[in-house]
């Protein structure tokens, strides 16, 4: 688990400040975003800090925080508990039916603002596409 000073998400999902916590697992917290784009609009966010999604490394052995080095598991539940988290907000939030989006803003291009791995859920109205 890797925490980096003055990060916001990090403080946010390890507890050092309060948040609305609307799921847990072991590797992700879920709370609301604070300027909602849409009526529904949740962030989950990994417990361990990861300046974006480019920084896990999905393969055997160690990422670059080292976090599997005491866990040999984590990268599968790493991804396990994510593909999870959808499935249960879709239930929780009744959207099982109309559907949602899930955007992982990453570095300039993609608009990521927040340098710490999030993934944008976001349903209850419809989203275009492409996206501006
Ligand atoms: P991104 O632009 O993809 O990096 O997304 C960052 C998101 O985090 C934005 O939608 C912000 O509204 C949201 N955000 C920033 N700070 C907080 C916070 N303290 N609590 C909840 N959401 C936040
Ligand atoms: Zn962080």
């Amino acid at each position: 688990m890797k925490f980096k000073e003055n990060c916001i998400f990090c403080k946010i999902a390890n507890k050092r400040i309060p948040a609305e916590i609307i799921e847990e697992t072991e590797d992700f917290v879920v709370i609301k975003d604070i300027n909602p784009i849409a009526p529904i609009h949740l962030l989950i966010i990994s417990k361990s800090h990861y300046d974006s999604v480019l920084d896990v490394e999905c393969k055997d052995g160690a990422d670059k925080s080292g976090i599997t080095a005491d866990n040999g598991d984590m990268e599968g539940r790493f991804g396990r508990e994510l593909f999870g988290i959808l499935t249960s907000l879709a239930k929780k939030f009744n959207v099982e039916d109309k559907g949602f989006r899930t955007v992982i803003n990453t570095k300039e291009d993609g608009g990521q603002t927040v340098n710490h791995l999030h993934v944008h859920f976001l349903a209850g109205r419809g989203f275009g596409w492409p996206p501006g």
